[in-house]
């Protein structure tokens, strides 16, 4: 952290860095776990933009180290490299008086990479989210936690309102990143009930954008990466199921709205873009942009793949006056197109 906080200083010059210091005084410091991973990265941007000072907490397990890039010439901006299933860093710690806000993004969140070690995803919601909470106790801090749409399981009530208890299976292979998720939102809100923490709880619906990993497993990564090169595109099972998909600046708004509105809630919120695709639906869209023939490859349907899933945001546009604004073809347009920058993939007429 010293040592980014030097080489941002020395960027900027003497001048500018009395001037950021005295504004920066006033800011309260907003701690990001998970910061450098895809929505969190966004998040950081965002807030930086806002003029808060944000330090950054990754373990940068899933993260691409050029999200961190971005982000780390900013003279309110500090990477601290740890994982919230050990004790918080010293470097952490020590700046417990200044942090006022608290953002866990930290987990793995498609299912093949939460599915390769499931006892740490476990452990990260749980014990994880457990140290963030104790820091928000000590700090005064507000906390956001980040749920997921995960929590309603393969759902028998569409569209899934925040008041229906879900259909998971607690013996799956998706149960350690559910039930982890189940079971840091109790943690959250018995904080909240004890008055130990001021808690936010998101619940995220199926979220894409730049920034994302392309090796990271899921539906619009693959899709879009496999057209672009060529290669196959991969749909699990006959391509029926559904999912709402909502652009990351969309999202980002949502976090940041819910984590400053007024309303100590003792209940989640859904953030999620509620118009719902097939997968089928969704490869045609990706097809279109990047306007290239391609080959389907059937492949099994994951196990304890939900059918459906669609938000119901009555409750967050009522709240916090959230509402996506980015359609699917242009959120798609701007990930097609960043995504062929960042794998080298060239659009379809510059082939021979
Ligand atoms: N899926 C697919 N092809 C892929 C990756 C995923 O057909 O290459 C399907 C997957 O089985 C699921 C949907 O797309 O039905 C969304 O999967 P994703 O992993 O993106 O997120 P989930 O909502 O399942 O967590």
């Amino acid at each position: 952290e010293a040592h980014l906080q030097e080489a941002s200083q020395k960027k900027k010059g003497r001048a500018k860095e009395t001037m950021t210091m005295k504004t920066a005084d006033h800011q309260p410091l907003t701690l990001v776990a998970g910061g450098a991973g895809f929505i969190g990265s966004h998040l950081c941007a965002e807030l930086l933009a806002r003029g808060h000072r944000v330090l950054c907490l990754d373990n940068l397990q899933t993260a691409r180290p050029s999200n961190l890039r971005l982000l780390e010439g900013h003279p309110n901006f500090a990477f601290i490299e740890g994982d919230i299933v050990n004790p918080l860093p010293a470097a952490v710690i020590e700046r417990t008086n200044e942090i006022g806000r608290i953002y866990n993004l930290a987990c793995a969140a498609s299912p093949p990479q939460y599915q390769a070690d499931p006892e740490h995803t476990m452990l990260t919601c749980v014990v994880g989210t457990d140290h963030l909470l104790r820091l928000a106790e000590a700090s005064g801090a507000r906390f956001l936690l980040t749920s997921t749409s995960e929590v309603y399981g393969d759902p028998e009530v569409h569209p899934q309102r925040e008041d229906y208890r879900g259909w998971v299976n607690c013996t799956g292979p998706r149960a350690c990143y559910d039930e982890g998720k189940r079971a840091a939102e109790a943690m959250a809100f018995d904080f909240a009930r004890m008055g130990r923490a001021q808690v936010r709880v998101a619940r995220i619906f199926n979220t894409f954008g730049p920034h994302m990993h392309p090796d990271d497993g899921r539906v619009v990564s693959n899709l879009i990466c496999q057209a672009l090169s060529g290669r196959d595109v991969t749909i699990y099972g006959d391509g029926t199921q559904t999912r709402s998909f909502c652009y990351v600046s969309d999202m980002v708004e949502g976090l940041i709205a819910l984590m400053e509105c007024d309303i100590d809630g003792l209940e989640p919120i859904n953030l999620g873009n509620p118009e719902e695709r097939t997968v089928s639906e969704l490869l045609e869209a990706i097809v279109d942009l990047v306007d290239r023939p391609v080959t389907v490859t059937h492949l099994p349907l994951p196990v304890d793949d939900p059918r459906r899933r669609r938000p119901d945001i009555s409750r967050a546009k009522a709240q916090l006056g959230w509402t996506p604004r980015t359609p699917l073809h242009e959120g798609l347009a701007l990930t097609c197109a960043w995504f062929a920058e960042e794998i080298g993939a060239t659009p379809s007429e510059d082939q021979p």
